[in-house]
């Protein structure tokens, strides 16, 4: 099973790779006004979340690119997300830190039950 999780990990970042090249290759000019804009709008970005958007604009990882969408809707306050009351949004279900707020509160080990 872990085998075979690796191997299908490593068959999506070689995918991911190839898509990366073949966008290269196709327009060069165009990937490095990409670069460009992708390390202003990196600067302007809260140092915390600048990794989640770097993984998502550079390494398109799709799971980033979804945090960093809703962490730049919300101006890059998380507790916003956690709040968003957009519910027709698309990407609604999906938003992140939201587990954050279901957790059950931990039960104190010293307490009895009677
Ligand atoms: S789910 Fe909410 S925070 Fe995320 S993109 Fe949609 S409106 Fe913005």
């Amino acid at each position: 099973m872990i085998i075979k999780q690796t191997g299908e990990k490593s068959l999506k970042n070689l995918m991911r790779k190839q898509v990366m090249k073949t966008a290269n290759l196709q327009n060069p000019q165009m990937e490095l006004l990409r670069k460009q804009k992708i390390a202003a709008r990196a600067a302007e970005i809260p140092k915390k979340y600048r990794k989640i958007y770097k993984n998502a604009a550079e390494r398109l990882n799709k799971s980033a690119a979804i945090n960093a969408f809703c962490l730049e809707c919300v101006c890059w306050q998380k507790n916003e997300i956690i709040n968003c009351s957009c519910l027709a949004c698309p990407l609604f279900g999906l938003r992140p830190y939201t587990k954050e707020t279901n957790k059950e509160p931990k039960k104190n080990a010293t307490t009895k039950i009677h």
